[in-house]
């Protein structure tokens, strides 16, 4: 069910390239930049940590507080991949839904996987808290459904949550209600999750880096890890100096370069695209949207959208124009003007992309290659709560402590039997079939 929650979307534009980080609107909106030099000369560390995302930096924080030295190594700048790009919004459970989970894994893992999963929103929240971390913070989620048949995905999702897990937080809304909080007519109900929410995410990765400086970490931008030479101790090689650590942690999920430890053949990088809005008069924002969940349709090939505190609409999707379209005239808008006809006056003033790394079950993928490089990637759309609680457990183990890190070594991810070139036009397939279903 939750696939068509949280499964986000693919284009295959060049856009890399073509729409840079500064159309970004979390860029614009983060404040002045965090600037940190590149690494210059050899050092020793008892951890390296490569990649300074949502990931990296949790996982920094958490050996920090456990009393270990760390080395964050970052090829572009802090932020740079999927957490200074995402849609921010904080889920509970997994992009399957826990249905789904427990058909696949038996209820004995799904439970585990459950219990994993809230611990991570405990963790995410605390360290908002305890960091002072102001990230534009918005409460609750909302799962809107566009047809009386997705309804019982919800229901029964619900359901299951609430009997088998206790879980409080969902609460249905009838159609009502719905029109009350959103305007349009697109959606007739929705799932409410009143523990999830939303944050800005590159100013959230801003806020973990500064708490990981403060806390005696160091970071390097502009400094690839080139090359891994494994061992007792293990030394990295970037451009112009050397790290030795007794371990690493890869941490640049679908952005990672250079390293191919075997892991990467179980996820498909895949990419979502997201526009915001110019900002509205506050009264006009009030009625589009008078509440401060995000939302998340239940299409095969979703929408997800926000109102941010300037009164903007961020709104995400699947964009199949292969970047060629200003975003003036590109499929997301487009979207966002069947969920929001009488938008059809606002100009886009950002538009932006990015590629999350996602596995055929949708759950992360964790684990470790001989006894001290730890690689943790495929959350599937999942990473802003998932992120916090994988960081906690992967420096549990760096510390020695096995047992929960181990639970996501019972996971069966399987290698994709697919030749890397041929991962896009098989995500393309893919998201077709997706439109097929959603029309049908
Ligand atoms: C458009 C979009 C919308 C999304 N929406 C949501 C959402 O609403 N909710 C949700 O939960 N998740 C969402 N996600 C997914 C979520 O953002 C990711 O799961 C999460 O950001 C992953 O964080 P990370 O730190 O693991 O990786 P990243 O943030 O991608 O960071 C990896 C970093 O590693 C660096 N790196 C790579 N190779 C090297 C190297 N060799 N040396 C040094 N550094 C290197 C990269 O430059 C990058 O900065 C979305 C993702 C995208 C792209």
């Amino acid at each position: 069910m939750q696939e068509r929650l949280h499964t986000h979307a693919v284009i295959f534009t060049k856009a890399e390239n073509f729409l840079t980080i500064s159309s970004n609107y979390y860029v614009a909106n983060a404040g002045e930049p965090l600037s940190c030099p590149p690494l210059m000369e050899d050092i020793r560390a008892d951890v390296c940590i490569i990649g300074a995302g949502f990931t990296g930096l949790g996982v920094a924080l958490e050996l920090l507080e456990r009393g270990f030295t760390i080395v964050v190594l970052e090829a572009k700048t802090i932020g740079f991949g999927a957490s200074g790009r995402s849609g921010g919004q904080i889920a509970s459970g997994y992009s399957n839904g826990m249905i789904e989970t427990e058909k696949k894994l038996g209820p004995a893992l799904a439970r585990r996987l459950w219990d994993f999963s809230e611990l991570s929103k405990e963790i995410l929240y605390a360290r908002l808290e305890n960091h002072q971390i102001a990230c534009d913070l918005g409460k609750g989620e909302l799962y809107a459904t566009p047809r009386k048949s997705h309804e019982r995905w919800l229901l029964d999702e619900k359901e299951h949550c609430e009997s088998k897990y206790e879980y409080g937080g969902y609460k249905w809304i009838e159609t009502e209600q719905l029109r009350s909080l959103l305007a349009g007519q697109r959606y007739r109900s929705a799932l409410y999750d009143q523990e999830g929410g939303h944050l800005q995410p590159l100013k959230y990765t801003h806020g973990l880096a500064k708490a990981v400086l403060q806390k005696g970490g160091r970071i390097f931008e502009h400094s690839a890890a080139l090359d891994i030479e494994q061992g007792s101790s293990v030394r990295i090689r970037t451009e112009k100096a050397n790290i030795i650590a007794d371990s690493v942690v890869l941490a640049g999920n679908a952005y990672l370069s250079e390293f191919d430890l075997g892991q990467r053949k179980r996820f498909i990088p895949v990419q979502s695209s997201i526009l915001a809005t110019e900002p509205m008069e506050q009264d006009r924002a009030a009625e589009i949207m008078k509440t401060t969940a995000c939302i998340c349709d239940t299409y095969h090939d979703l929408d997800y959208f926000k109102m941010t505190p300037d009164h903007r609409l961020v709104y995400g999707g699947q964009d199949l124009s292969f970047g060629r379209k200003e975003p003036q005239d590109n499929q997301i808008r487009r979207n966002m003007l069947k969920t929001f006809p009488m938008l059809q006056d606002l100009k886009i003033d950002y538009f932006w992309n990015g590629k999350i790394a996602a596995n055929p079950l949708r759950l992360p993928d964790v684990g470790r290659v001989g006894s001290n490089i730890y690689y943790i990637q495929g959350y599937s759309g999942q990473g802003v709560t998932l992120s916090a609680g994988i960081s906690h457990i992967v420096a549990e183990a760096i510390q020695g402590e096995m047992e929960r890190f181990d639970i996501f070594g019972k996971i069966p991810h399987k290698d994709i039997p697919l030749p890397s070139f041929l991962h896009k036009p098989a995500v393309y397939s893919m998201l077709l079939w997706h439109r097929i279903k959603d029309l049908l």
